[in-house]
């Protein structure tokens, strides 16, 4: 392999770019996970890390993958048979309803056409419909990935309360946690589901629940195996800073690290500039007259763009090109529109110039691999950030 020389563009929608803050704090030395000093910083970060789910429940963090956190979610909420609603936006909200089934869970798959999300009124008819609350849970994915979809969980919520239905709420917010705009608590939701490789800036490996009194209840009678995934062993030993089996040492460091870069900026700071790069991507898609694949302006994730390529084009030879030539790693399409879309990632450590330069690269990528588009998307970007630069940044009098 030759050297490619600057710095690779990691511009999937997670494993995002790890800061170098993240890295120094992981590269400390592992010490004893049953020693006085691991419980103390354990205490502590079990603490920290309500924050930013705004929660006050207690937060699981488990070894795993953020889809070990959606069986965590699962298997000690429900029992086999339960009847879930889930919703089709893409293919992570396909994976965990496959999963659910897998469990032996009963799951109404609500079909959509990957472009839009769940409506809060469709959320309404059905439970409303649901005279006899058959439904345990309902799974909503905050932002599809896979498409760039966002959905309400504040809307979901009303919706669900005005039909009176009692399912749990469980949401997963792996790819916005950190990153768009979220409210455990406030939102009323029963498990939020996380992981660590994409808003919260660090490599993969750790899987969070953030519960609610009612998903506790509910794991009192939740009859679906678990053992590895069991929130009671965990919790019973998070209450002196401590884990039930060898937790990620090192990943844990990190996460104190990324939550504090987080606190410095402000949660609030962190959701605008992922809503400002949201924006400026989808005017550089329209300006090369492109399509975003999210239909719906409502819909728009604040962390991942998917882009359809023109009919007759492969996504995948166009994310080649910009790889080889230009050492910057676009996300794939999954699934269903495997090779027919690519993803821009603007999620985590991330800025203004880190955007202009990944627009550009899928600009001088779209002319080198002989993809029609109109050029001048990246300016259209640059325009955006700019003005909103101008409105942030107040000359003082007197300056000018
Ligand atoms: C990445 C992702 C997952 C899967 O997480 P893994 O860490 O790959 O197991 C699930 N849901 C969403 C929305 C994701 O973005």
């Amino acid at each position: 392999m030759s050297y490619s020389s600057g710095r690779h563009f990691l511009q999937i929608p997670g494993p995002t770019n790890v800061p170098e803050r993240v890295l120094r704090a992981i590269s400390a030395p592992t010490i004893d996970h049953r020693g006085g000093a691991f419980g103390r910083f354990g205490l502590e970060l079990l603490e920290s890390v309500k924050e930013v789910f705004r929660t006050t429940s207690p937060v699981v963090i488990y070894p795993s993958s953020g889809t070990g956190a959606w069986e965590a979610a699962l298997v000690n909420t429900l029992s086999p048979g339960d009847k879930v609603l889930m919703f089709e936006v893409g293919q992570f909200s396909t994976l965990w309803a496959d999963m659910a089934r897998r469990l032996g869970l009963d799951v109404t798959f609500v079909p959509g056409d990957w472009r839009t999300g769940p409506s809060a009124a469709d959320v309404e008819k059905i439970l409303t419909e649901d005279k006899g609350h058959t439904y345990k849970a309902v799974g909503v994915v905050h932002n599809e990935t896979a498409t760039g979809i966002y959905t309400n969980i504040a809307e979901v919520r009303k919706a669900m309360d005005r039909a009176g239905h009692p399912a749990l709420l469980m949401v997963d917010a792996i790819s916005s946690l950190g990153a768009m705009d979220y409210r455990h608590d406030e939102w009323g939701v029963d498990v939020t589901i996380a992981g660590s490789q994409k808003g919260l800036m660090l490599p993969p490996g750790l899987g969070l629940n953030a519960l609610s009194e009612r998903a506790l209840a509910a794991n009192k009678t939740a009859k679906l195996p678990k053992a590895y995934w069991d929130w009671q062993a965990m919790l019973g030993q998070n209450k002196a800073g401590f884990f039930p089996y060898t937790p990620a040492t090192n990943l844990l460091y990190g996460l104190k690290e990324a939550l504090s870069m987080i606190r410095e900026e402000g949660l609030e700071n962190v959701y605008a500039r992922h809503e400002r790069h949201g924006e400026a991507t989808r005017r550089a898609v329209r300006t090369w007259g492109l399509e975003v694949v999210a239909k719906d302006p409502t819909q728009y994730s604040g962390t991942v763009t998917a882009v359809l390529m023109p009919e007759g084009f492969s996504a995948d030879a166009f994310r080649k090109v910009v790889l080889d030539r230009f050492n910057m790693s676009l996300g794939s399409g999954l699934g269903k529109v495997n090779d027919k879309v690519f993803r821009i990632g603007h999620l985590g450590d991330f800025n203004d110039l880190m955007l202009a330069g990944t627009l550009c690269g899928v600009e001088m990528g779209l002319a080198v691999a002989g993809v029609p588009h109109k050029q001048g998307g990246a300016a259209a970007a640059m325009e955006h950030l700019t003005a909103m630069a101008q409105q942030a940044h107040q000359v003082p009098a007197g300056v000018r």
